[in-house]
């Protein structure tokens, strides 16, 4: 069968546009993969024959609910639950939950959507999915937070299962929600299914090294990439966005192979600490305090707050943005490079818009998306429920080595997967046509489900 590649492709998002409206996010996404993916429509015909790209744009189920709750006032509150289950060719879906006021379908969508390739990308049999809430977890007691969650899974639960789709954590949602979640499953279900949910606590079934995972992995993957150029962390000045669970623990590992972090932020602002950030004053602030990041400038001599403009007007050799989508744009990518940014690592998911990738691969500054540099987290939930199977606790040290392991091999997978395709140190290219071949592969062995 002959394809007319590029107008398959416009055909194939023209119909993702039409289906979907309004959902930008998620729009976005699935455009960056099919730029990616005209290579392998050129020679795999069979991927066109089958409307292959085009089942595995489709959800293979979407769950949208009420999430009533009573907040410490005896108000009423109402939010909206969300369940993407994308694709489970490889494995039980298995994705995070995001709890932020900014959360809709179209991001979920946009989530669970690279969810899937990030996933094959680890080598390990996980499905693609993601979910999460608009409710907004920052200055509710625990008490709120708590009556969320079992409200959230009182619904949730029906559609869970080790076998059959595994949340974890995201944006809001970190080892207090996941207890509680974790917590009304059990109550509902009658069952302790460690299996269920990852992220867990570590007296209760969660596996050393999760926390730490995509931080480290990211580092580890940025790592990988410098090592390919016959170059290296030592003494680089590098700034990553965000201080949440990514953020700190990417700061965490930069430093312990030479970088030196300068810049870290919240949706508030960021500080600079030209010494390099402390982690201990970082983590207590963020972490132990839930404060904001203004309150390390209050306490470190060495630091200064900035409440207005962009962390990526501060001068750095290595960027890692590990916020949220969007947040570095083209007028930022135009800085970094003007300031002699060598590196790019998407430590969250999507932080970079179009314009800004399109800047980073033109003018040869490394660039690794977030579907491959940030897959250490579902990584280590892989083995988070692989240690719950077989009833296994593995040591600090045998995790992490197996995460710089697979992150490694992420790396070398997309590099090689790149000159494979006539794309070489592309990256974006290499992890999303890894990823698709691995999807695709099983979808065709499963037949027209
Ligand atoms: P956290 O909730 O722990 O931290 C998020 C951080 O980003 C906070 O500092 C937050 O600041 C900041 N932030 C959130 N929204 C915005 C915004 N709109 N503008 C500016 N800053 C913002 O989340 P994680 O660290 O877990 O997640 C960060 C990113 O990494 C997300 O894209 C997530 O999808 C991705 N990711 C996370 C994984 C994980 O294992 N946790 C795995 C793979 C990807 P504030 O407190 O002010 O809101």
């Amino acid at each position: 069968m002959h394809v007319d590649v590029p107008a398959k492709v416009q055909e194939i998002y023209a119909e993702v546009l039409r289906r979907n409206p309004g959902e930008a996010e998620f729009h976005q996404a699935v455009r960056e993969v099919l730029e990616s993916l005209a290579v392998v429509l050129g020679r795999h015909s069979e991927y066109a024959e089958m409307k292959t790209i085009e089942r595995i744009c489709e959800p293979e189920r979407q769950i949208i609910f009420r999430v009533p709750w009573q907040d410490d006032h005896g108000q009423v509150q109402i939010n909206r639950g969300f369940r993407v289950e994308f694709n489970s060719a490889l494995g039980p879906y298995k994705g995070g939950l995001r709890f932020h006021p900014s959360v809709n379908l179209g991001i979920v969508k946009f989530l669970g959507f690279e969810q899937i390739f990030k996933n094959a990308l680890t080598g390990m049999p996980i499905g693609g999915g993601k979910g999460g809430s608009d409710f907004d977890p920052k200055n509710r007691s625990d008490a709120e937070v708590m009556r969320f969650c079992q409200s959230f899974m009182t619904e949730l639960y029906r559609h869970l299962g080790e076998y059959t789709d595994v949340p974890a954590g995201d944006i809001g949602v970190g080892a207090r929600e996941i207890g509680y979640l974790f917590g009304q499953y059990k109550r509902i279900t009658n069952r302790y299914e460690s299996g269920v949910i990852t992220g867990k606590g570590l007296g209760w079934g969660g596996a050393l090294v999760r926390r730490e995972a995509t931080g480290y992995g990211a580092a580890f993957f940025a790592d990988a990439m410098m090592h390919a150029r016959g170059e290296s962390f030592e003494g680089r000045r590098v700034v990553i966005s965000g201080s949440g669970n990514v953020a700190v623990y990417g700061i965490e590992k930069v430093h312990e192979l030479g970088g030196v972090v300068v810049a870290c932020s919240d949706s508030s602002g960021y500080v600079v600490d030209e010494k390099g950030i402390d982690l201990e004053i970082l983590k207590q602030v963020k972490e132990t305090e839930r404060g904001r990041i203004s309150e390390y400038a209050d306490r470190v001599a060495s630091a200064h707050y900035i409440s207005q403009g962009s962390i990526w007007d501060v001068p750095c050799e290595v960027a890692m943005p590990s916020a949220t989508q969007n947040e570095l744009d083209g007028r930022d990518a135009r800085t970094l490079a003007r300031n002699g940014c060598q590196y790019v690592v998407e430590g969250a998911n999507m932080p970079a818009t179009p314009d800004a990738v399109s800047l980073f691969r033109a003018s040869g500054i490394g660039f690794a998306p977030g579907k491959a540099a940030n897959a250490g987290g579902v990584a280590t939930s892989a083995l988070e429920m692989q240690q719950n199977a077989s009833r296994d606790r593995w040591s600090f040290e045998q995790s992490e080595a197996k995460l710089e392991e697979i992150m490694r091999g992420i790396h070398a997978r997309c590099h090689e997967t790149a000159e494979e395709y006539g794309s070489p140190g592309d990256l974006v290219l290499g992890a999303n046509v890894a990823g698709f071949l691995q999807v695709a592969e099983a979808v065709h062995a499963h037949g027209l489900i």
